[in-house]
């Protein structure tokens, strides 16, 4: 894709995005916009970071460890982990992912804080995934055990807990998939006061294309956007979202 286009579709989605803000009566600095770049060639992306953009969100380690080394010398990216990540996938994580936001099992948090260890590395932020459609295909802890692995993640010395992530039902009807941005702000405000030590939940990774908006009025900080910048994937969703 030309870079004209990328970057027409980067301004509509942020006119979007600052729409969205207006109405909900919020700071467009609340919500942060992350690229979710799997599938699309380092060139699409760097006409984004040209663009300003900084936040990438990759789905799967080889791919991520491809594009960080494309990236090698320059600067600018900041990634981020947002697929489904296997534990013996751990020790390539933690050389390129500022946080991972797919954290969704103690036995995962305690590999990751173990090998943060090992390396002798800074502590790293994890978000905690939430299945909150409940829809068996998705990864996530259900919503009602979500303070209690708040609350051992957050024991991890090298974790910080900043929040939580969501991918949300995929239906482009708003009746449905509010409630569900609903309650998982309701959660986090939850698990707010719990009053969690070391934890610090300011983050709710919820909202792609086709929900960012109702993602936006309903509290997302943080919104994780593909194919409305980059266009359409070749593989479906599941191939990323389903054990495989
Ligand atoms: C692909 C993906 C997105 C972005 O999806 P689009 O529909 O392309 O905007 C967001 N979050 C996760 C976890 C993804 O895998």
């Amino acid at each position: 894709m030309e870079s004209r286009t990328i970057q027409e579709n980067l301004r509509r989605v942020e006119t979007r995005i600052q729409a969205a803000c207006d109405r909900a009566g919020r700071g467009r600095e609340e919500v942060r916009l992350l690229l979710a770049s799997k599938t699309v060639p380092p060139q699409n992306m760097r006409y984004t970071l040209d663009a300003g953009e900084r936040l990438f969100g990759e789905n799967k380690i080889q791919e991520a460890l491809e594009k960080v080394a494309a990236f090698a010398h320059d600067p600018r990216p900041e990634w981020h982990f947002i697929g489904h990540l296997q534990t013996n996938k751990i020790k390539y994580v933690t050389r390129f992912a500022r946080m991972v936001q797919s954290i969704d099992r103690l036995e995962l948090a305690q590999k990751l804080n173990a090998r943060l260890e090992r390396n002798a590395q800074e502590p790293m932020d994890v978000l905690l995934q939430v299945n909150s459609s409940r829809e068996s295909s998705k990864f996530g802890v259900a919503p009602e055990n979500t303070l209690a692995l708040a609350r051992e993640v957050s024991r991890l010395p090298l974790l910080r807990v900043r929040g939580l992530m969501t991918i949300g039902l995929f239906s482009t009807d708003s009746a449905k998939t509010r409630p569900c941005f609903r309650m998982m702000r309701e959660l986090r405000d939850s698990l707010l006061e719990a009053a969690i030590p070391n934890a610090k939940l300011e983050t709710l990774s919820m909202g792609m294309s086709h929900d960012f908006e109702i993602a936006i009025e309903e509290g997302a900080t943080l919104v994780r956007i593909g194919t409305a910048v980059f266009g359409n994937r070749a593989l479906p969703d599941s191939y990323y979202w389903n054990e495989s």
